[in-house]
């Protein structure tokens, strides 16, 4: 069912404080960045060859990346695993007694589907099951 890593999410205070450490020093495509209000957040996407880093700074004090950094500070937040189809992901998970963090799939960046597994249930792991967007990226 999961096929790759899609992306390793990284909290951070300010995307434009960091994105010369990763698009610069490190050499990385910048491939945007995009507001995704329903979680609070705003995203910037760099390229590592299949796989992408993803910047996540809060939008305000009050998402779950605002309350991630209060706690724990700047870090890796969450590993987002690619599958062709998250409703086939989400059953796989839900049979196996893991709990997701939402009733159906959420918009994710890149207008792809999302689901969080709960991290009580994974080993502290926040683990993101993410949809391939056909229409937007190639398939591989
Ligand atoms: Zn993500």
């Amino acid at each position: 069912m999961i096929d790759k890593i899609d992306h390793i999410g990284i909290a951070v205070h300010s995307i434009a404080e960091k994105t010369p450490l990763y698009r610069d020093v490190l050499g990385l495509a910048f491939e945007g960045e995009e507001v995704i209000e329903e979680q609070g957040v705003r995203v910037a996407f760099f390229r590592v060859g299949e796989a992408m880093i993803e910047l996540l700074e809060p939008l305000d004090k009050s998402g779950p990346v605002a309350r991630f950094l209060e706690r724990h500070g700047e870090g890796i937040h969450h590993l987002a695993l690619g599958c062709p189809d998250i409703d086939e992901g989400r059953s796989r998970v839900e049979a196996a007694g893991i709990r997701l963090l939402s009733d159906k799939p959420l918009d994710g960046a890149h207008s792809k589907l999302i689901s969080f597994l709960h991290p009580k249930d994974t080993g502290k792991v926040l683990l993101e099951l993410t949809q391939r967007n056909e229409n937007s990226e190639k398939a591989t």
